[in-house]
């Protein structure tokens, strides 16, 4: 199982150090087989020891150059960071990412051999058109994509459940992923209000090989808590 928290525009360098050294104590028991991911502001990113992968939440796609106010291959090269997360709803509907610029990102950190975890999902109104125009939707998110990408994790986080408190219900999970699995061998994550209440009713439904969590991770605690559970 993989277990993603995004941090998003929370924690500081120092806050992230901490956070990791005591999810690192309390993970010390954790099955090989669960794979932790951590993906801090830009400003704490660093190599940090223990098993959890650190990985970007952004970057833009050249090594360096004249992008102000952004980061590239070679910024996180100093911290051995080979692991991105791309699509995410944020940086699509509130930072403007159309799908040409996610697909031209996808590319350059495929060929950089990135792991990309890549994340589409719906907004309200698609999801209450039903599951053909939430599928219609997802798919238009994989264009200019590499399915076949071997380094490829896919997230399904549906918009109106990201930070609201309204996880998707399982039906609605399985039936979406199942649609997903149609199209792409690479693991799924559900993404959307997870939390230690509902991870294990998540985890249990068929095609979810994890979860990508906001705001239920921002507590080192409680997101080791999730993943022992
Ligand atoms: C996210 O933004 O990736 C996310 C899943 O957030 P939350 O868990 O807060 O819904």
């Amino acid at each position: 199982m993989i277990f993603a928290a995004n941090f998003k525009m929370n924690h500081t360098r120092t806050t992230t150090r901490d956070y990791i050294e005591v999810l690192n104590k309390k993970l010390a028991t954790k099955k090989p087989e669960e794979k932790v991911y951590i993906f801090p502001p830009t400003t704490a990113l660093d190599r940090y020891e223990g098993e959890i992968t650190v990985g970007a939440q952004n970057a833009y796609p050249a090594n360096n150059g004249a992008f102000t106010g952004e980061i590239g291959l070679e910024q996180l090269e100093e911290f051995g960071i080979k692991t991105i997360l791309i699509g995410h709803s944020e940086r699509r509907d509130i930072l403007g990412e159309t799908q040409e610029k996610v697909a031209e990102k996808f590319a350059f950190f495929k060929e950089e051999g990135f792991e990309i975890i890549y994340c589409i999902g719906e907004s309200l109104s698609i999801r209450e058109s039903g599951d053909d125009a939430v599928m219609s939707h997802l798919l238009s998110q994989f264009e200019g994509i590499d399915l076949t990408y071997d380094n490829l994790i896919v997230a399904y986080e549906p918009i109106w459940a990201i930070g609201t408190g309204r996880s998707a219900t399982a039906k609605e999970i399985e039936i979406t992923h199942a649609m997903l699995r149609t199209k792409v061998s690479a693991p799924l994550l559900y993404g959307g209000s997870v939390n230690p209440d509902n991870i294990g009713e998540i985890t249990a439904i068929d095609n979810v090989d994890g979860v990508l969590v906001g705001s239920a991770s921002l507590d080192a605690e409680r997101f080791a808590s999730m993943i022992l559970s």
